[in-house]
């Protein structure tokens, strides 16, 4: 039931105590985690998806079926919610500010309108004096070779908008490449100078209306193709490294004014950090914190938006590292992985998201191994995603 918060009308005030209903649009394996964090906490959920079946609908208290963007769909939806909260930022600004006339709604569509867009998000931390890869606005071949003079070769080109691991994306190591670019596809793109970077990390951070702000310590990142397949922790970076990513985190964190949770996404070289993209929301690499730390990133998001102390990020134990499970995992015929052939290994624990079809790429689930070494958790993670 939606229940009262308390009704000043100043949001910084407005505190949303267990018992009271939380919206979360999308129904994916976020909205899945956010929603079992929640109800573990004594929050209703209300999932607004597609499909009753989706991940996060199967386990939260009700869900609203419909499209996005429309208006009946929105209202009814919201107007059960007291707070409300998002697991993808490709979901229409327009439903967002729509949800906000009936409750506050956390990120505000004005952050989405800029995580939306890859330059309105660079120019906005450019603006704010934070480092981001050199970039350049694109709009066809010519523009892309007035880029090039700017940034110069190698670089990469994504879409502007409506991107994701990796997908909109193409390196170009010179001016010939530029006819593979499906220009027709699309006629507003970023730029980017390609960047050997030593390493990725990412920090999440958790903002609350009062304006208190927290971050996780700095999770290490492994991509293959393009997708997170492998988060470790702790990151192997210097103190000062460790240091310049949680700062730069938290003034992007302000300068978007997010409240939840923001993903910080960086690479680092030497001993700089530059950002490579932001997720308002719960974030892939953050899921390692539900066993490795002393509040996960979804109780986490639960507590910024209700306006609720944080929790401490604190680690539990010295090392954890959490591997993706993708659709790959269950060969071409779709048979079901080994599972009980890795929890024979200690310290692994799985998470599946309750999707019926894998598909390649597809995430279907994770898992974590807790430990002592760093790089031993690791090993363990992949021999137990190899024994499948
Ligand atoms: P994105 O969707 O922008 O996060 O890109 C997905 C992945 O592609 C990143 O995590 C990097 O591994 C790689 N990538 C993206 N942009 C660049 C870049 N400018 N230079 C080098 N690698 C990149």
């Amino acid at each position: 039931m939606k229940s009262r918060g308390d009704m000043t009308t100043d949001r910084s005030q407005q505190v949303f105590l267990p018992g009271s209903t939380l919206g979360m649009v999308g129904g994916g394996q976020l909205g899945r985690m956010f929603a079992m964090a929640a109800s573990a906490m004594g929050y209703d959920v209300v999932v607004f998806c597609d499909t009753a079946d989706d991940p996060a609908a199967q386990v939260a208290h009700r869900h609203v079926i419909g499209p996005l963007d429309d208006h009946n769909t929105i209202d009814r939806f919201a107007e059960q919610c007291d707070v409300i909260s998002l697991e993808f930022e490709n979901i229409p600004a327009e439903t967002i500010a729509r949800c906000g006339r009936f409750a506050p709604t956390y990120p505000a569509a004005s952050v989405l309108a800029t995580a939306q867009d890859r330059i309105r998000e660079k120019s906005t931390f450019q603006s704010a004096g934070l480092p981001v890869t050199p970039f350049a606005d694109v709009s066809d071949r010519d523009s892309l070779m007035d880029a090039a003079e700017k940034i110069g070769w190698p670089l990469v080109l994504k879409t502007a908008r409506s991107g994701y691991d990796g997908k909109g994306q193409y390196k170009l190591d010179s001016a010939e490449q530029a006819q593979e670019v499906p220009w027709d596809e699309c006629d507003h793109w970023v730029a980017e100078k390609f960047i050997s970077f030593e390493k990725e990390v990412s920090v999440v951070v958790a903002r609350r209306p009062s304006g208190e702000i927290q971050c996780f310590p700095v999770f290490e990142n492994e991509h293959a193709n393009h997708i997170l397949d492998v988060t470790m922790l702790p990151a192997k970076i210097s103190a000062s490294v460790s240091e310049t990513a949680i700062r730069v985190a938290t003034a992007a964190a302000e300068a978007l004014d997010v409240i939840g949770l923001l993903c910080v996404e960086f690479f680092v070289i030497g001993d700089q950090v530059m950002i490579n993209e932001v997720a308002p929301r719960p974030h892939n690499s953050g899921h390692l914190t539900i066993e490795a730390c002393e509040t996960s990133q979804f109780e986490q998001h639960v507590r910024a938006i209700c306006n609720l102390p944080l929790g401490s990020t604190a680690m539990k134990c010295p090392a954890a590292a959490m591997a993706n499970l993708l659709g790959d995992c269950w060969g071409g015929d779709g048979q079901t992985p080994s599972w009980d052939r890795m929890l024979e290994k200690k310290g692994v624990r799985l998470h599946l998201y309750g999707k019926r079809t894998p598909k390649p790429a597809r995430k279907m689930g994770h898992l974590t191994v807790t430990g002592f070494d760093r790089d031993q958790v690791r090993q363990t993670a992949l021999s137990a995603r190899e024994s499948l």
